[in-house]
């Protein structure tokens, strides 16, 4: 197995609310890990403190055993972390073919500094990307007019498209169908094993959580109360007194 990411006790406070507190996990190749807890309980911090966003107040961050703690956002993607958005970050009159172009433009400059060739030097490549994600029949709709589910695939396409290790995924099916959200985290499942990406996501739908995360890790209140299996992690009794509502 090869770890990705190596996080070890990381804290952040802001102001007096200590938002993290001394959380430590490593993800692997291919692993589907699933952070979970109640509103607050730190994990969009713990994103933040993945891509660069925030810097943490102790602790460290490695990616494929590289030091990448409090490094800026960029550098951080360069490195090969990549992220989905809630806000949906594509250019909503360009085609859906032309958006997966645009990102694997920034890829390939982002390898070869003084490259660039045309977008449409990608055509093909991104193509194979759409249909991976079952968006080849609409590759020259525009983005602006696609429904949300399938815009949230080219998303993924995009993420993709920047060849990520790590990607990382805060509420990925926020605003979707419950049948859509299973089939969107599915298959980042599938693309995950096929390509040994590691994957973190939170999720409030718990069917999507025991269902298609390989592993589970549980905040409240800043601190790691649980990690484990789905099926252990489901029938831990703190978990289910501070989580579920049990
Ligand atoms: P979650 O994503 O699990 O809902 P967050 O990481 O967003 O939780 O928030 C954890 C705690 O940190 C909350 O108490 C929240 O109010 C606080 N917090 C998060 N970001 C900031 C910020 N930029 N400034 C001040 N407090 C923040
Ligand atoms: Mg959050």
């Amino acid at each position: 197995m090869t770890t990705i990411l190596d996080v070890e006790r990381i804290e952040k406070s802001f102001g007096g609310v200590r938002a993290v507190q001394g959380v430590s996990f490593s993800i692997e190749a291919g692993e589907m890990l699933a952070l979970i807890g109640p509103n607050g309980a730190g994990k969009s911090t713990c994103f933040n403190m993945l891509n660069g966003q925030l810097r943490p107040d102790a602790g460290r961050v490695r990616l494929l055993g590289q030091d990448i703690t409090g490094l800026a956002p960029r550098r951080v993607w360069r490195l090969g972390v990549g992220r989905t958005f809630q806000i949906t970050a594509t250019f909503g009159s360009m085609t859906v073919r032309e958006n997966v172009q645009v990102a694997l433009l920034s890829h390939a400059h982002r390898l070869l500094r003084f490259w660039r060739p045309a977008p449409e030097h990608f055509a093909d490549e991104a193509d194979a990307l759409l249909a991976r994600v079952g968006m080849a029949e609409q590759a020259e709709r525009a983005c602006g007019v696609l429904a949300y589910g399938d815009l949230k695939r080219v998303e993924l396409a995009i993420a993709l498209a920047n060849a990520p290790r790590l990607l990382l995924m805060d509420e990925p099916t926020a605003g979707m169908a419950p049948r859509e959200r299973v089939a969107l985290m599915a298959l980042t499942r599938d693309i995950a094993r096929e390509q040994g990406i590691a994957v973190l996501f939170t999720e409030h739908d718990m069917d999507v959580v025991f269902a298609q995360a390989d592993r589970i890790i549980v905040l409240d209140r800043g601190r790691l109360i649980a990690e484990g299996s789905p099926a252990a992690v489901r029938a831990n009794p703190e978990v289910q007194a501070v989580y579920l509502g049990a």
